[in-house]
C-alpha cells in the first residue's frame, strides 16, 4: 500500500510529496520532504495509523531540502538512510550544503526549510546503480540517474518507480517539466537517465512534485525528453544571441508560462509550476551548463561583455 503524504510546504498542498510504502517490518519511505514539514508528514502518518517512528528505510532521490532535509529526523528515530554515494558525504556533513544554499536563498533558509543536523555514519547507506535493498519480501533497486543533479537515484519497486526530480515536476493537471538547477545540470546525462527509466517499463510513476502521474508513463517520459531538449536549444539560441541573465529570467518565465497554458494548465498551476522550479534559477542552470560543457556553441557571436 502506498501513501503519497502532502507536506504542504509553506501551506502549498500539491507541491513537494514525501511517499510512503506498507512493507513488513514498517514503513518505507521515498523522499522525506524538508524539515520544516515533517511535523506535517508525521501528522498524515499517524492518520495512515502510523508514526514517524515506523519508519525503518529512508530512500532519497537526492539531498537537495525539498528531498531529503527532514532525513535526520527520521535518523535519529532509528531509519537507515540510502543515498547515492556522491550524496553521502553531505548527510554526514551537510556544512557545504548549507553554505551554497545559504548563497541563494539567504535569510529564507529557515522559513523554507527548517533545521538542519548532520545523520551519522552508520545510518547512511550508499546505493550504486543497479544496487538492491531487501525490504521484507520486497526488492528495492537503485538506478543512478544524474542530470538534475550527479548525485541521484531513483528506485524501482516491482512495478513501481519512485522517481525523483530527474523524472519531471508535473502539478495538477499540467505537463511535465523538467527542473533546471545549478550547478550540476546536464542535459546529455538527463536523457541518458529518462531511457534507463523507460527501460524499467514501469505501471506507475510517483514524483515528489507531485504523486503518481496519471496515464502512460512512456507518454509522461516522451514529453519531459523532448521539453529538456526544447528547454536546452532556447537557451543555447539566446545566449549565442548574446541575451544576458536578466534578460533571460523574465524571458524564460513567460515561454514557460505559454508552454503550459498551451497545454491547458491553470493560472494557478503556472504560479505553483514557477514556485516548484523557479525561471531564475533554470536560467542560473542552463547558462552554466552551456559554458561549462559546451562554450563554443554559445560564445561564437559573442564580443567579450557578453553584448553583440
Ligand atoms: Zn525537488
Amino acid at each position: 500500500m502506498v501513501h503519497v503524504l502532502d507536506t504542504r510546504h509553506l501551506d502549498r498542498p500539491g507541491i513537494i510529496a514525501s511517499t510512503a510504502v506498507e512493507a513488513d517490518d514498517g514503513l518505507v519511505l521515498f523522499d522525506t520532504g524538508p524539515e520544516s514539514t515533517f511535523g506535517n508528514v508525521a501528522e498524515q502518518l499517524r492518520e495512515a495509523g502510523f508514526a514517524a517512528k515506523d519508519v525503518r528505510h529512508v530512500f532519497l532521490s537526492h539531498i537537495h531540502f525539498d528531498h531529503a532535509g527532514a532525513a535526520w529526523r527520521f535518523a535519529k528515530l532509528g531509519a537507515t538512510i540510502y543515498v547515492h554515494p556522491r550524496g553521502a558525504p553531505h548527510l554526514i556533513d551537510p556544512t557545504k550544503l548549507i553554505d551554497s544554499a545559504t548563497r541563494i536563498y539567504g535569510d529564507e533558509m529557515e522559513k523554507l526549510w527548517g533545521q538542519f543536523a548532520p545523520i551519522a555514519e552508520q545510518s547512511v547507506t550508499v546505493l550504486h546503480d543497479m544496487d538492491v535493498v531487501r525490504v521484507g519480501p520486497f526488492e528495492v533497486r537503485a538506478i543512478a540517474t544524474p542530470g538534475h543533479a550527479s548525485h541521484h537515484n531513483v528506485y524501482q519497486w516491482e512495478d513501481n518507480v519512485f522517481g525523483g526530480d530527474v523524472a519531471g515536476v508535473r502539478l495538477g493537471g499540467g505537463p511535465p517539466v523538467p527542473p533546471f538547477v545549478p550547478p550540476e545540470l546536464h542535459i546529455e546525462s538527463w536523457q541518458e537517465s529518462i531511457g534507463k527509466i523507460r527501460a524499467l517499463n514501469a505501471k506507475k510513476l510517483y514524483l515528489p512534485h507531485f504523486g503518481p502521474i496519471q496515464g502512460s508513463v512512456s507518454a509522461h517520459l516522451d514529453a519531459l525528453d523532448g521539453r529538456v531538449r526544447r528547454w536546452a536549444i532556447w537557451f543555447r539560441d539566446r545566449m549565442r544571441a548574446g541575451h544576458g541573465e536578466q534578460q533571460l529570467i523574465s524571458a524564460f518565465a513567460e515561454y514557460v508560462a505559454d508552454e503550459l497554458r498551451e497545454e491547458k494548465a491553470t493560472e494557478d498551476e503556472i504560479r505553483d509550476y514557477e514556485y516548484a522550479d523557479p525561471s531564475f534559477m533554470a536560467v542560473g542552470a542552463a547558462m552554466r551548463y552551456w559554458q561549462k560543457h559546451h562554450s563554443e556553441d554559445v560564445s561564437r557571436f559573442q564580443s567579450e561583455d557578453g553584448q553583440l
